[in-house]
């Protein structure tokens, strides 16, 4: 509870659900249609062919209505059989979920990743993939599982370079890969990367609300997936295939959400998808430069994977990230992300994806510096001025530009 009669705009600085653009909420508004009338078709294929884009890829791209975790699990259930290995990275919170999720299915996953901390604060090894593999000659192992943006740490992982050790060991195995909290806000290439099957969902760089979700399929899985013999219905690639011909559904797709999806695509389109990455390594490096000026961590110690979605800020030893969080969301209705899994109270998430601007997350940082400041934490300078400095300093290329 807030402890102001709230007023303004409350900022949503999570790392998804990102803030819905105005555009995007009109669009939504528009009177639900018949899904299986004839302009239902025309935007369906107008739709799809626009997100095939933005994974940039030729083949197909599937759009549930569901979480990023339906997606997660039609993956899964689409392409593997009961007692199949699975080789998953522990990259974070989400890795660990993915990873209970195929144990769950009856899949035997092997869950490979940096000891101790240390995993959690950098991007996936190839090379840790590539030994495994290497090890695998009668080829257990169906799937590798990667997630590209960590959400629970702001830390990005090298898919090119998981498909390059992949290849170079000749292993058959299927690559996927979660970019739920990547796409549309970092760079993302599904096929130049020889993905076969990519997750994503709508609440994060899509800037929609929760409640759609994605799988980007190779030819390789779907050609797999006429022979996977997990139980799958609902997620069942086949039915939808088969409708999306014509740009309809099996069953009753998320109207209202798909007319947002589709003014999704047409923003980020029309801006141009390389403006919008460069719009978040922006906001992240401004942002970056406001923990360190503060002396605070940042949970990913690798710079060369640093997330341009989100930012992970590790608090002292003895302070309760939590507590902060609180104190910032009741004082200032500002919400941040919280510590998940195991950094659960050590550190608080800044989410710059999506609809922000400059100053919208000069007022986060701000509401950041003052919260910490009420807690009683001891800050090396200002961050607030940093960032300023930053963004002032290092004016956004203009989209006309490139
Ligand atoms: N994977 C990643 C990287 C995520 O960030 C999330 C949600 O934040 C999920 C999976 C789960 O998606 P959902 O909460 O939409 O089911």
């Amino acid at each position: 509870k807030l402890d102001f009669h709230p007023s303004g705009r409350h900022f949503l600085q999570i790392p998804g659900p990102s803030p819905v653009p105005d555009r995007i909420l009109r669009a939504m508004s528009l009177p639900t249609i018949d899904h299986r009338g004839p302009e239902f078709g025309a935007l369906g294929l107008e739709l799809l062919d626009k997100t095939r884009q933005v994974f940039k890829t030729q083949g197909p791209v599937i759009v549930y209505p569901a979480s990023g975790t339906g997606a997660w699990e039609a993956a899964l259930a689409n392409t593997l059989s009961a007692g199949d290995t699975v080789l998953m990275y522990e990259t974070g919170h989400f890795a660990t979920l993915w990873q209970k999720m195929a144990r769950r299915l009856g899949l035997e996953p092997e869950f490979i990743g940096l000891p101790g901390s240390e995993g959690w604060r950098c991007g996936v090894q190839a090379d840790m993939i590539e030994a495994r593999l290497r090890e695998d000659s009668d080829h257990r192992i169906k799937a590798v599982c990667v997630v590209h943006n960590e959400t629970s740490t702001g830390v990005t992982s090298d898919i090119a370079a998981v498909r390059r050790a992949m290849d170079a060991v000749g292993h058959p195995a299927l690559l996927m890969v979660d970019t739920i909290s990547g796409l549309a806000s970092a760079d993302y290439r599904h096929d130049e990367w020889g993905v076969d099957v990519t997750i994503s969902g709508s609440q994060k760089g899509l800037m929609l609300p929760p409640g759609i979700s994605f799988n980007a399929l190779s030819d390789k899985a779907i050609e797999v997936s006429l022979k996977a013999g997990l139980p799958k219905s609902f997620w069942a690639w086949d039915e939808i295939l088969e409708a999306n011909r014509t740009g309809y559904w099996p069953y009753t797709p998320s109207t209202n959400l798909l007319y947002g999806l589709n003014e999704a695509l047409d923003m980020l389109l029309e801006e141009g998808l390389d403006n919008v990455f460069a719009r978040h390594q922006r906001w992240a490096a401004g942002v970056r430069a406001a923990v360190n000026a503060w002396g605070l961590e940042i949970q990913c110690q690798d710079p060369e994977v640093y997330s341009p979605v989100l930012t992970g800020v590790v608090m002292p030893e003895g302070v309760d990230a939590d507590a902060v969080r609180n104190l910032i969301y009741r004082r200032f209705d500002l919400s941040l992300g919280m510590g998940l899994g195991k950094a659960r109270g050590r550190m608080f998430r800044i989410g710059h994806l999506g609809d922000c601007n400059d100053l919208t997350l000069m007022a986060t940082l701000a509401g950041c510096e003052m919260g910490m400041k009420l807690s009683g934490i001891s800050l090396a300078g200002s961050g607030v001025e940093a960032a300023m400095h930053y963004f002032a300093e290092n004016a956004p290329a203009h989209a006309s530009d490139s």
